[in-house]
């Protein structure tokens, strides 16, 4: 039997994790935390049992405490009760699945407490990736991606010897506007940015996939889960995501993991590694596929990819910009409050602008983040 703590249960990693849950007796939830939904997460705990459960909203767990005063749950709240969840005893794995940089602590909190790693919330390794790392070497704790991108990388390297590798081809599908030039995205809106052509996913990463900077997040967090350099990652468009990433190692072999788009499969990958279980749910036919097509980055158009490349060599704070100014344009961009192309926009004035602190702390991460929302919020609303 596994025990699992979920960090983000009520998003679309999480509750494809509970999919997962529902459908194997040997799993089982020993706590669930998310921000605010307070009707999903009461379901969730009705059907679940965990013993500990927190929304990181006061309010919202206020509400969920009286909701669930008939079970014996205990109900958490805030960043404390985030990390709570995440180094709860019980635990063995610990699915991280909080969208966005208030993931950080807790992910720390869960390899500090020395859980298992499966991770999702990728914009943590992107900023904080130079302490997460190092911290679960020290706790010799293993990071199992879930990312559909590195779970391929990872799933190929199984048998291999990492330094014998000598580029990872992360692949991309170029997300709904692929194609269009930097004109026609101008007056996209969130309702076309949220229509993704392969992936049903949060709204976050959603539009990230639309401006590439999901991909430029997802250069990150390959630098730091595989320790490769950034000029050995070359990222391709394959517009239908069957291929979910490359390996090429020195012989020139290059090793593929190829399949349908359905996130439970990196996700179980994660929860049972180093086995594989059965997974249900249609097949690649190779009989009707057809061609499967390649094309390189158009970086004019979706300067998201290039910029990432820039935050991710310039190291120190400037991916923490990268992140942070694309999390409050993004949230800005689905209030209504800027263009599509402002986005982008942003995250480069941003860069320009920020004098790079190396090697910070997570306090400096963190203050980092905190300034840039706040001159952002004062110059733009
Ligand atoms: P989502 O928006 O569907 O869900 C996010 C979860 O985080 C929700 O449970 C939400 O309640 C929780 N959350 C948000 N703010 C919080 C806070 N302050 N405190 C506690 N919980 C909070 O997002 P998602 O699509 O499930 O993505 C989650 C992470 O996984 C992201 O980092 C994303 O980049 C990554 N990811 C997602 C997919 C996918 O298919 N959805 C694929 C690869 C990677
Ligand atoms: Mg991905």
């Amino acid at each position: 039997m596994k025990k699992l703590s979920i960090l983000g249960s009520t998003g679309s990693i999480g509750t494809q994790t509970l999919e997962i849950v529902r459908t194997n007796k040997d799993l089982e939830i020993c706590a669930l935390a998310a921000g605010s939904n307070v009707s999903l997460l009461e379901a969730q705990i009705r059907e679940f049992h965990p013993d500990m459960a927190c929304l990181f909203d006061e309010a919202a767990a206020a509400d969920l405490r009286v909701r669930v005063a008939d079970l014996p749950v205990k109900v958490l709240s805030g960043m404390e009760g985030l990390m709570s969840c995440a180094a709860h005893e019980p635990a063995d794995i610990v699915v991280g699945a909080i969208v966005g940089m208030v993931g950080i602590r807790p992910v720390m909190a869960a390899i500090e407490a020395g859980k298992t790693l499966a991770l999702a919330n990728k914009e943590t390794l992107v900023t904080a990736g130079h302490l997460i790392i190092p911290l679960a070497k020290e706790h010799n704790v293993p990071i199992l991606p879930v990312d559909s991108e590195h779970s391929a990388i990872f799933q190929v390297l199984q048998g291999n010897r990492m330094n014998k590798v000598s580029r990872i081809l992360l692949t991309a599908s170029g997300g709904p506007f692929r194609g269009l030039t930097r004109v026609q995205t101008a007056d996209k809106k969130p309702k076309d940015a949220l229509k993704h052509p392969n992936w049903s996913m949060g709204r976050k990463i959603t539009i990230d996939s639309a401006t590439m900077v999901n991909k430029g997040l997802e250069v990150m967090e390959a630098k730091w889960l595989f320790g490769v350099d950034y000029d050995d990652i070359e990222v391709v468009v394959q517009p239908k995501s069957i291929i979910h990433s490359m390996v090429e190692f020195e012989d020139g072999a290059v090793l593929a993991q190829l399949g349908t788009p359905d996130m439970k499969l990196p996700i179980a990958y994660a929860l049972y590694y180093p086995e594989r279980k059965p997974l249900p749910g249609p097949r690649l036919d190779f009989k009707t596929m057809g061609q499967i097509q390649i094309a390189s980055p158009d970086n004019e158009a979706f300067p998201a990819l290039p910029l990432a490349y820039r935050a991710g060599k310039t190291g120190g704070t400037m991916p923490t910009v990268y992140n942070a100014a694309n999390e409050w344009a993004v949230a800005a961009f689905l209030a209504g409050k800027i263009g599509f192309n402002d986005i982008t926009d942003i995250i480069a004035a941003c860069m320009d602008r920020h004098a790079v602190i190396e090697s910070p702390s997570l306090d400096t991460i963190l203050e980092a983040e905190r300034e840039l929302r706040a001159s952002l919020t004062k110059d733009r609303g």
